[in-house]
């Protein structure tokens, strides 16, 4: 790939080559023509200085020699001694009028004279000297006034001046030579300046393209104390920074790569100790799972076996009560009425216990079929009734949505509402209201039906509330309604069989909310 630094440097210096070229060459250029414009301006400064002196010279002698203009003879010789100098083209007197009053040297090869027309030179003062170069000659126009009368002629000098033009493209030549040479020299010279200027900026490219490419270049010689080699001197200076920062990343990253490796041995001695406790845990847990199954086949036998004694215990009570071993006076009426509470009480608890282990070991089927929630409710009520009659209760049935269809196993719902209104009688005083009402909701991903059983009664407390439906709890104060304990723990499980679920909300001293939902689709 070009390196883009490279790139930039190599077009720099093509720039400033190119850029300081052309000023060089308009430099050699301009001198030049100001050499060659100057000389050939002192030059021809020195050709009209001689031109004019020898005017004036024939000028002198002209009006010291003769007269008149007629004395053409007398002119006629001054022009001719004046033309035997070889520079000396032409010597000519003029008339006003521009005819030729005397003629010094007749040189016919030498072409058209007089080249400024006379209307020209009309302004001229007296002595007044005009000068016109043509070719190779330089003409020289003055003008003569003389005699009394003030008669004015006008002396017309050619001068050969085709060796001032030799000298000149002589001069021109050597000039351009020269030029040449110093714009030659000044190239090569300008080529190694530049190189020198930016061989150093190229160095420095190369080693930032090092840099870049995660290298550490040697350090860059620096030459002089211009801006690039203090900019040499800093990359240097970075150079250095950049492999002390480096030592201390390894330094720092090997430091890590210890501490990583160390955490990861504690680590693993850490894990290998957590499976082993893991293990350990799991052989108790299915230990414990054992044991518990254990305890529910035993409680289960248990309790069946208990209650065939018991029911004919109570059996024997109840015909000891209707009198079968005889009339029984009071206080052993009062006995046997005991007696027979407490066996009924137990039997109630066996039976829980029995229902609960049913649950646990899964050996209660849940049997469900799509019925109306009415039918049940009818069903507890009828049941209820006398005992909520015996109490003085007010029993309210909201028969809003109780046409709902939903997915149940009857008699344990049953169960469930048994359950909750015979809690509510038992914790209503005389007097109070239950109502049962139901409301169906969207719970979860599928419909449900909500089932509420709501007294007047004493209420639960914040923090029995948490609790109440744990096994064998019995909260509240102390010495209120008998009962087991177990009511509400099977209620959660039933419900929760069902696929619903069971709370309960309370306001101490104003009375109890039960509600439980049972699905109303299939699914
Ligand atoms: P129990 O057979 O003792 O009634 P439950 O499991 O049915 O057992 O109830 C647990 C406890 O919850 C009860 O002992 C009682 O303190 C409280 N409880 C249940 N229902 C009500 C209610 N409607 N009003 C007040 N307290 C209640």
């Amino acid at each position: 790939m070009r390196n883009p630094l490279r790139w930039i440097l190599s077009s720099i210096r093509r720039k400033a080559i190119m850029g300081l070229l052309v000023v060089l060459l308009s430099a050699v250029f301009l001198i030049g023509l100001s050499i060659v414009s100057q000389a050939r301006r002192f030059i021809m400064i020195e050709a009209e200085r001689r031109a004019a002196s020898v005017s004036l010279f024939v000028a002198n002698n002209l009006a010291a020699s003769t007269r008149s203009p007629e004395d053409v003879e007398a002119i006629v010789v001054l022009m001719d001694s004046i033309c035997a100098d070889p520079s000396v083209l032409y010597a000519d007197v003029l008339n006003d009028d521009g005819s030729v009053l005397a003629s010094g040297c007749s040189r016919p090869e030498l072409g058209r004279r007089r080249s400024l027309p006379l209307s020209e030179l009309y302004d001229l003062a007296a002595g007044g000297v005009r000068y016109h170069v043509y070719g190779d000659v330089l003409e020289v126009y003055r003008k003569l006034v003389f005699g009394e009368e003030r008669n004015s002629l006008m002396l017309l000098l050619g001068f050969d001046i085709s060796e001032v033009r030799t000298i000149l493209s002589k001069i021109t030549r050597l000039i351009a030579a020269n030029a040449l040479a110093v714009y030659v020299l000044g190239l090569l010279v300008l080529i190694v300046a530049v190189n020198r200027l930016t061989e150093p900026l190229e160095n420095l490219t190369g080693g930032i393209k090092d840099v870049g490419s995660g290298r550490s270049p040697e350090p860059i010689a620096v030459h002089g104390y211009d801006e690039v080699a203090s900019l040499t001197g800093a990359f240097n200076q970075m150079i250095h920074d950049l492999d002390r920062t480096r030592e201390e990343v390894e330094r720092y990253q090997k430091h890590l790569e210890r501490m990583v490796a160390e955490r990861t041995e504690a680590l693993n001695r850490a894990n290998a100790e957590l499976v082993e406790i893991n293990s350990t845990l799991k052989e108790a847990n299915e230990k414990l799972m054992e044991l518990d199954k254990l305890k529910s086949n035993f409680l289960g036998i248990a309790t069946h076996e208990l209650k065939t004694p018991l029911a004919v215990v109570e059996g024997y009570l109840e015909s000891l009560k209707d009198g079968y071993a005889g009339e029984l006076t009071d206080p052993q009426q009062g006995v046997i009425r005991e007696t027979l509470l407490s066996c009924r009480r137990m039997g109630a608890l066996i039976s829980d216990m029995l229902d609960l282990t049913k649950i646990e070991a899964g050996r209660m089927p849940i049997e469900r079929e799509s019925q109306t929630v009415i039918k049940v409710v009818e069903r507890v009520v009828g049941q209820m009734i006398p005992l909520i009659q015996k109490k003085k209760l007010t029993l309210d049935i909201e028969e809003r949505n109780m046409n709902t269809v939903a997915f149940f196993d009857e008699d344990r719902i049953i169960q469930v509402l048994v359950n909750l209104i015979s809690n509510a009688v038992k914790f209503t005083p005389e007097g109070g209201t239950i109502t049962v009402s139901a409301e169906p909701l969207e719970e979860d991903d599928f419909s449900s039906i909500a089932l509420a059983v709501k007294d007047t009664g004493i209420g639960i407390s914040r923090e029995d509330l948490s609790h109440i439906f744990d096994e064998f709890a019995q909260v509240g104060p102390p010495g209120k309604e008998e009962g087991t304990g177990l009511g509400l723990a099977i209620c959660k499980r039933i419900v929760e069989a069902h696929g619903g679920r069971i709370w309960a909300e309370s306001v101490l001293g104003k009375g109890s909310r039960f509600t439980f939902t049972i699905p109303i689709t299939s699914n």
